[in-house]
């Protein structure tokens, strides 16, 4: 599976700190913080005809024929020395039967109290070794907040990241590989 490249990633939420990118030398004073891709993996690698004929994409869920099922969710990365998060927007693929009683709780106002439902990290991050299929626990949380996607515990670097946290200095890396345009 291919790594996503950085024009295809949607950011958002700064967070004030000066950083300098090493790249160019240019002096940011904001640091964008959550990053998202618009839908899984699979649906990327489709083409347009296919995505017409078999497949359904909404904002949280997407379906591809008739046996492949996605739920949007967030990998959330704690700040170091901050009480912001970093977030990555991802997608995890679900058996039909999580995903139906995914669907069952969504329009809830309890569904957070449902049990977590495993899935398979179905977004390829860059920056990381291959996230494609790290296993994981889907938290729903209650509206408006998005699913929270809990990775196994592993020692893979996004897994690691998760529990331990990220420096800003780390976390201006990251918007240096993905910031279009500086
Ligand atoms: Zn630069």
């Amino acid at each position: 599976m291919r790594t996503l490249s950085a024009s295809e990633f949607v950011w958002g939420w700064m967070l004030r700190y000066t950083w300098t990118c090493s790249c160019c030398g240019r002096q940011f004073d904001e640091l964008p913080i959550h990053w998202s891709v618009e839908a899984p993996a699979l649906y990327d690698a489709l083409s347009e005809t296919e995505r017409r004929s078999r497949a359904t994409l909404s904002t949280d869920f997407c379906t591809i024929g008739d046996n492949a099922f996605f739920i949007r969710g967030q990998i959330e990365i704690p700040l170091l020395g901050s009480s912001e998060r970093l977030t990555w927007g991802v997608w995890a693929s679900l058996s039909a039967a999580s995903m139906e009683q995914v669907r069952n709780a969504w329009n809830r106002h309890d569904r957070a109290s449902e049990a977590p439902f495993f899935g398979w990290l179905s977004s390829a991050l860059p920056l990381y070794p291959d996230t494609i299929n790290l296993k994981s626990n889907v938290h729903l949380r209650s509206q408006p907040d998005m699913p929270l996607v809990e990775l196994e515990p592993t020692d893979h670097p996004l897994a690691v990241e998760q529990r331990e946290g990220i420096t800003l200095a780390r976390a201006a890396q990251i918007a240096e590989a993905l910031l279009p345009r500086h």
